[in-house]
């Protein structure tokens, strides 16, 4: 007998939690953290016995996909997880800078030793094109999800009292053009799909159109002598915009100009990258095979001290600033923010969407002050945002992504809000013609 049910995800975007029984196997994909107006839910009790979990599968290193992991080592969990190995390192980055940034509020979720303690039980890799056999009956095996670095969807075959069977679970899917990241792989068939939603009624902007933006914007603002600051999200986009700020120095448009790479967690997660160099797109591994960094070049400063970072306000020529977090929720662009949010010739550049009620999303919509660290701040700096960045699929893209696959007996739909998850159930029901189900919390599934 086999089923499944979710933990997390279902009919909302964060906490990714999912959960396989095959037989008396018991195997959880994701575990990851809710965030933004669900993050209450993290201090529940999972709906489950950490114990009981033989495998834990990861798919990609971003927190609302593995932010959980160390309350479920903390409740019991002992067995292997499951990932490619670019996972393995980013998470490690990124569990210790969370449990780092958890430790300062007033409920701990868990700690440092929690999230070391953790990591311990990552360790055993599977990358893409790999299979793996975890019992006599159930084999596992990735596929490149083209969403970040290490990304994967993941496909379990078993024998169900006899019968073949299989489980695919998209992960985050990327879009079909990215900046660096190798393209989407595909599958051919599978029985039962779990496949996220996030833009299940959106189509992205077209991401030549939005590079073209980006440059233009940091050029016009440069060519009034004005500071550009860039909210960015430490893991892949913030290697995408140094990609893309290469490029332009050596097209000479940046001389003199420096860029401050103002994240201690984006500059560790880009010298992860370095290690992964075949993992990038075509385009990517042919620079890196000519000796080339990606990601680096002439004018980019790294200010991994806070230190270093607080001398950034002291020089007075125009410049470029990337610094975390992306939504403005803390970290150093907060004080970049107050020096250079109230004065018209300077640019705040967002390039990553922006969730609803964060201070991102204030700046974003054009508010006219906002606050600070407590300080009332006016918002007279251009404001400008580029939208074709994203990291997930759009509409068309996730159908193309299901359209691909035979054999479906039914596409279960999670990670999405309601207008996301509705609409593309819609779709998969008209244009695929395929049984399409949306998946509720703690519904039991039968495979
Ligand atoms: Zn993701």
């Amino acid at each position: 007998m086999a089923f499944y049910t979710s933990y997390g995800a279902a009919g909302e975007v964060t906490g990714s939690c999912h959960l396989l029984h095959i037989g008396k196997i018991k195997i959880l994909i994701d575990c990851g953290m809710f965030q933004g107006g669900e993050s209450g839910l993290n201090f529940e009790p999972f709906g489950f016995d950490p114990k009981d979990i033989n495998y834990l599968i990861v798919t990609h290193a971003h927190l609302d996909h593995i932010g959980r992991i160390p309350l479920l080592v903390k409740e019991g969990f002992n067995k292997k997880i499951i990932s490619t190995s670019a996972t393995a390192s980013i998470a490690r980055l990124m569990l210790m800078n969370s449990a780092g940034i958890l430790e300062t509020k007033e409920e701990v979720l868990y700690t440092t030793n929690d999230a070391q303690t953790a990591l311990q039980y990552f360790g055993t890799h599977l990358e893409c094109h790999q299979s793996m056999t975890i019992e006599e009956d159930i084999k596992i095996s990735f596929k490149n999800a083209g969403h970040i670095l290490g990304a994967v969807s993941v496909k379990i075959e078993f024998f169900d009292e006899g019968i073949e069977k299989s489980v695919i679970f998209s992960g985050d899917i990327g879009q079909q053009k990215r900046v660096i990241t190798a393209p989407i792989e595909y599958w051919d068939k599978g029985n039962y799909l779990f496949v996220e939603s996030t833009y299940g009624s959106s189509l992205h902007s077209d991401l030549t159109i939005s590079i073209e933006k980006f440059r233009s914007s940091i050029l016009e603002t440069l060519s009034h002598g004005g500071t550009i600051v860039i909210p960015s999200f430490a893991l892949e986009r913030t290697q995408e915009l140094l990609y893309l700020l290469k490029q332009m120095s050596q097209e000479k448009l940046l001389e003199k100009i420096p860029v401050f790479l103002d994240s201690p967690l984006a500059i560790n997660v880009t010298k992860t990258f370095g290690n992964y160099p075949k993992l990038f797109s075509k385009e990517i591994v042919e620079l890196i095979q000519k000796g080339e960094n990606p990601f680096d070049f002439e004018e980019l400063i790294h200010t991994y001290s806070k230190e270093s970072s607080l001398e950034i306000n002291s020089h007075t020529e125009p410049k470029i600033i990337i610094a975390g977090s992306g939504m403005c929720e803390g970290g150093r662009v907060n004080y970049h923010l107050i020096k250079y949010l109230s004065d018209p010739k300077n640019l705040v550049l967002f390039v990553g969407f922006q969730v609803k009620r964060t201070l991102g999303e204030q700046i974003s919509s054009h508010e006219n002050r906002v606050k600070i660290l407590g300080t009332e701040v006016e918002v007279k700096a251009k404001i400008d945002y580029v939208s074709g960045f994203s990291a997930h699929a759009d509409q068309r893209e996730l159908l193309d992504w299901i359209d691909t696959i035979e054999d479906i007996y039914c596409v279960y739909l999670i990670h999405g809000d309601t207008l996301q998850l509705k609409t593309l159930k819609e779709k998969v029901k008209t244009e695929l013609k395929e049984k399409v189900h949306i998946v509720k919390m703690n519904e039991l599934i039968h495979l």
